[in-house]
């Protein structure tokens, strides 16, 4: 069996990096799924043995009547409505912000698996920002880095379990 995995966040966390490197060339034409609208970004991803849909969270940088905060909430929902499997990225370097503390209790409210994922780890840079990640109350943060690949095994191996129950 397969499932799906939603990538979440703010903003230039990289959840696109992200879905890029796991869907390589791979992108599927939203145009062609129906109950997708461009706003969610469908794509069939491969992570080892693994084979899933992911979820990209696309359209919170369009310019809208609508705040980016009701706007970002919405879209969460919805991407965290369709998903098995939630992966919330948090910019490492940045560290928590408000709008990541505003999507953390949607997905504790509202998400039955959520993966926290610390993005930009590479390096040194990040150590601050992935503790204070373990304050959002979603488990242990995972050092990844979309741009350079790293902490894809760590992925890996929280997704495999998860992959078995569905
Ligand atoms: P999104 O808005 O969440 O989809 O974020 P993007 O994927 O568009 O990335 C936002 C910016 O962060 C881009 O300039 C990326 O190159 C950069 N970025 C993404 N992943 C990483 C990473 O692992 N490390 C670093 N240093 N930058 C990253
Ligand atoms: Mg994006």
């Amino acid at each position: 069996m397969s499932f799906s995995l939603a990538i979440v966040g703010r903003p230039n966390v990289g959840k696109s990096t992200l879905f890029n490197r796991l869907v390589g060339k791979r992108l599927a034409l939203v145009d062609d799924q129906p109950g997708v609208t461009r706003d969610l970004r469908e794509g069939a991803a491969r992570l080892g043995d693994l084979r899933f849909t992911v979820i990209d969270t696309a359209g919170l940088e369009e310019a809208t009547d609508e705040s980016l905060q009701g706007r970002m909430r919405k879209l969460t929902e919805r991407a965290v409505d369709m998903a098995d499997i939630c992966l919330f990225l948090i910019d490492a370097r940045v560290g928590v912000t408000p709008a990541d503390e505003v999507l953390a209790e949607i997905l504790r409210k509202r998400a039955t698996h959520v993966i926290l994922g610390a993005n930009k780890a590479e390096g040194n840079a990040a150590e601050a920002g992935v503790l204070e990640a373990y304050a959002l109350g979603l488990g242990e943060p995972l050092r990844i880095s979309a741009e350079h690949g790293e902490g894809m095994p760590d992925l890996y191996a929280m997704l495999q379990p998860l992959a078995d129950a569905f």
